[in-house]
């Protein structure tokens, strides 16, 4: 059977009897009246949370750290630090994007006047920059003595002499708290290249310089709270001992946190879900993974202010084959989407995003929001460094239960108590370079606005709320329109790299 305008969500789903990726469905047209720079993606993350971007960095150790958190809030999305690492280590990656102001330098390297010129030319070897603020007692927090430019140092022969002899004590300083325009005014009147910023007793706080400026620029979509703080989440485990992590996490400033479980409904995501409600009420929380409207009802009635969807659709993932459970992303989306809905609890459709196309099909079915891990683990703010095979530049990127992330000590998600038999589900290996998260985005964005605009809506909310009218219509792909979909006959192309801002694309 089909339908002249296509089947709604409600009928395609109740008609199918097996699951719905993705790539089984395809949209029907809308009218367009608008442009595209019109399509609003303003979004909601959870209960409380706004982005301007329906995009979040999964809590994995190659994909969201500080750097990665901190691009993706600029940009209107949200990382979510993982938790391979200490309560501390993790801590500190919250501050770090907490912390953030844009175009200043909040954790500069200092050197002390003890220090020597040598000591300075290594750090312009393995950090590329040369103007180094001194302290008396070389401590970040230390009382500001001088600042090393290349031209103190640059005509100096005997690179022993300590940098008490060499420095520039005469300073232009600001106080701490000044704008990036005033600060922006100051470099042009004293004409220097840094500019320190000091607290009331002289005290180091920050640095500045005119190259940080001029990169500097505005981000109108950021996701900052209140406080014009960017925000971040983090994840935790069910287990008792992360009840530390919770409340350090907590301290540190954190949004969000993300319950990092394959399989989320449990007596254990219940019980730490109720927990954190009763200890901190205002903390956003999002329960998961789920893709029944059984386990999602489970995790809202405990008190999840957002849901975390999909059991194996990760490129990374092997669960469905291993434990034989999960869902076809679609199905799971969409069900769930539809159960969370009634409470007013977004969900985050999380893994198996590899293209524009699945994004739009992701909001299309119900979503507020996608969670990446693939996409976003190639670019310049992941962590690790990039490597080249057979020529071509890519990153490490692995399943938080791959055997190599569990070694490292992962597996807290997949409830491996063992220390000996570990089952993996998840693999090892690498993604290819996409350049900065910042050129992906825009483009994501860009391609977003398209599609809406194809679809005939103009924001993310007309679309959920055309999905809930049934004027959204969209239709099952045979494997045959799906060939036909792709491109075909050709004696032989270019390989379109699926996202073309990619550097080697
Ligand atoms: P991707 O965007 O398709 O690469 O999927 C990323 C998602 O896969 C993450 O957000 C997790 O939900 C999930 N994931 C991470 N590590 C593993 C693993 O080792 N096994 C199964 N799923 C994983």
């Amino acid at each position: 059977m089909t339908e002249p305008n296509g089947f709604t969500a409600a009928q395609l789903f109740a008609a199918s009897q097996s699951a719905i990726t993705y790539n089984d469905i395809i949209l029907m047209p809308g009218t367009i009246d608008f442009g595209p720079a019109e399509v609003d993606l303003t979004t909601r993350l959870t209960r409380d949370i706004t982005l301007r971007r329906p995009l979040v960095s999964s809590p994995m150790d190659t994909v969201t750290e500080h750097r990665m958190a901190i691009a993706l809030a600029l940009a209107g999305g949200i990382g979510i630090i993982h938790y391979n690492c200490t309560v501390e280590e993790q801590v500190a990656q919250v501050k770090k994007v907490r912390r953030f102001e844009n175009g200043f330098i909040l954790d500069p390297l200092v050197l002390s006047p003890d220090h020597t010129i040598a000591d300075v030319d290594r750090i312009k070897a393995t950090h590329g920059f040369s103007g180094i603020p001194i302290t008396e007692d070389g401590t970040l927090k230390g009382k500001l003595a001088g600042i090393v430019t290349n031209r103190d140092i640059d005509f100096e022969t005997d690179r022993t002499r300590k940098l008490r002899e060499v420095m520039t004590t005469e300073l232009v300083t600001a106080r701490k708290g000044i704008t990036l325009n005033e600060a922006n005014e100051i470099l042009r009147h004293s004409k220097k290249g840094k500019l320190p910023l000091v607290d009331e007793k002289g005290r180091l706080v920050a640095l500045t310089s005119r190259r940080d400026l001029r990169k500097n620029r505005d981000f109108p979509d950021a996701t900052k709270d209140a406080g014009k703080q960017l925000m971040v989440g983090a994840a935790i485990s069910t287990k008792n001992e992360d009840r530390d992590r919770l409340d350090a996490l907590v301290e540190a400033g954190v949004s969000v946190v993300v319950i990092d479980a394959a399989q989320g409904d449990s007596v254990y995501q219940h019980e730490m879900i109720r927990y954190i409600k009763k200890k901190h009420p205002a903390l956003q929380v999002i329960g998961g993974n789920v893709v029944t409207p059984r386990q999602a009802e489970n995790l809202i009635k405990a008190g999840a202010d957002g849901l975390r969807i999909g059991m194996g659709p990760g490129s990374i993932c092997t669960t469905q084959e291993v434990m034989a459970v999960g869902r076809g992303q679609g199905t799971a989306v969409y069900y769930t989407a539809q159960a969370a809905r009634k409470h007013g609890v977004p969900v985050i459709a999380d893994g198996g995003i590899s293209v524009i196309g699945h994004i739009v099909k992701a909001l299309a079915l119900g979503a507020g929001a996608v969670m990446c891990g693939s996409l976003f683990a190639g670019t310049d703010e992941s962590p690790g460094e990039y490597v080249y095979r057979d020529g071509v530049r890519l990153k490490v990127y692995r399943g938080m239960a791959s055997l190599e992330a569990m070694k490292a000590g992962g597996g807290k998600r997949y409830f491996t108590e063992s220390k000996d038999i570990k089952v993996a589900q998840g693999v090892s290996g690498y993604v290819q370079d996409r350049g900065t998260m910042f050129d992906l985005v825009a483009y994501l964005t860009q391609g977003l606005r398209l599609a809406l605009q194809d679809l005939g809506v103009r924001s993310v909310a007309a679309l959920h709320k055309s999905l809930e009218s049934g004027d959204l219509r969209m239709e099952l792909r045979s494997a045959s329109a799906q060939r036909e979909g792709g491109v075909h006959d050709l004696y032989a192309y270019t390989q379109p790299d699926s996202l073309s801002n990619s550097r080697n694309g």
